[in-house]
C-alpha cells in the first residue's frame, strides 16, 4: 500500500495511492485505523506533498559494503549518525537550492524510514511494529563542507537539502530491493539493499536507545556506491523498487 499526503485546491489531506488515483482518508496514516473516504482524484488533480513532517532526521554514514569498499574503509562495527534538521525536508518535484559559496554539492539516494509511534528504548525485536512504512530519500551534500568542516552538520543541513517521498510504502519487505540514482536520466547509483550493513530494524533499535523517535519522524539508512556531484539545472532521481520515484530539480545559486 502507498501511502501519500497531497494538495487540492487549499485543502491537503492524506492518502492512498492505486495507480493513477489517489483516494482521500479521514484524519492521518497516524492512526490506528485508515479509513477511507469517497474523494478520489485522478493523480493530475492534485498535488503531491512531503509525506510526513518529521521532527528530525536521523541520517547513517556509511550502511553500504559497496560504498565502503568504494571509499577503501573498513565496514563499521556500529553506525555512525547524524541529525539533519526538519526545515531541509522538501518534497517530489520541489527544488534543491545550490547554495551560494558552496563548490560541490553530491546527490545520495537513500531509503527512508518512516517512524509510526513514539519509539525509545526499543528492541530490535520489537522494530517492526515502529515502523509505519519506507520511502524514497536524497540526503543532499555539500561535499565540499563536509571534507572542511569535519562536522558535517553544515554540510548536510541548508534547506532543501532532504527531499523526501512521494509514497511512504507500507508492508513491505525491504531487504532485497533495487535502489537507483539517476542524474539527467542516466544510471549513476545501481545498487541493492540487500548490500545494507545494518538493517532497518536493527537502526531504529540503535537510535532509538540513543533519542526518543516520533510519529513520523525519518532515519535515511545510508547511500550506496557512486555518490557525485550535481549542477544547477540537473534533475535528480531517486527511484526505489516498490516504494517510487522522487524527481527534483536543482535551482540556481542564490544571489
Ligand atoms: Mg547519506
Amino acid at each position: 500500500m502507498l501511502l501519500c499526503k497531497f494538495k487540492v485546491g487549499e485543502e491537503s489531506f492524506f492518502g492512498i495511492a492505486e495507480g493513477d488515483i489517489i483516494k482521500a482518508i479521514s484524519g492521518s496514516f497516524f492512526d490506528k485505523e485508515l479509513i477511507v473516504t469517497n474523494r478520489s482524484y485522478n493523480s493530475n488533480q492534485i498535488r503531491l506533498l512531503p509525506p510526513c513532517r518529521p521532527s528530525k532526521i536521523v541520517a547513517v554514514g556509511l550502511n553500504y559494503t559497496d560504498h565502503a569498499h568504494e571509499l577503501k574503509m573498513d565496514l563499521p562495527k556500529e553506525p555512525l549518525i547524524f541529525i539533519k534538521p526538519s526545515t531541509a525536508v522538501i518534497g517530489h518535484g520541489e527544488s534543491i537550492v545550490y547554495p551560494k559559496g558552496v563548490e560541490r554539492l553530491d546527490y545520495e539516494a537513500e531509503l527512508g524510514i518512516v517512524i509510526k509511534k513514539r519509539a525509545k528504548g526499543v528492541t530490535i525485536g520489537a522494530a517492526k511494529d515502529y515502523i509505519l512504512g519506507y520511502t524514497c530519500l536524497n540526503d543532499v551534500t555539500a561535499r565540499d563542507i563536509q571534507k572542511r568542516d569535519g562536522q558535517w552538520t553544515r554540510a548536510k543541513s541548508f534547506d532543501t537539502f532532504c527531499p523526501i517521498g512521494p509514497f511512504i510504502a507500507k508492508d513491505i519487505d525491504v531487504r532485497n530491493l533495487d535502489i537507483q540514482l539517476f542524474l539527467n536520466n542516466e544510471l549513476k547509483q545501481p545498487s541493492n539493499t540487500k548490500n545494507m550493513i545494518f538493517a532497518p530494524e536493527n537502526l531504529v533499535s540503535f537510535i532509538s536507545n540513543i533519542c526518543t523517535l516520533l510519529p513520523g519522524d525519518v532515519i535515511a539508512t545510508g547511500t550506496p556506491s557512486g555518490v557525485g556531484p550535481m549542477k544547477p539545472k540537473d534533475k535528480v532521481e531517486v527511484r526505489i523498487e516498490n516504494i517510487g520515484s522522487l524527481i527534483n530539480r536543482v535551482e540556481e545559486k542564490r544571489p
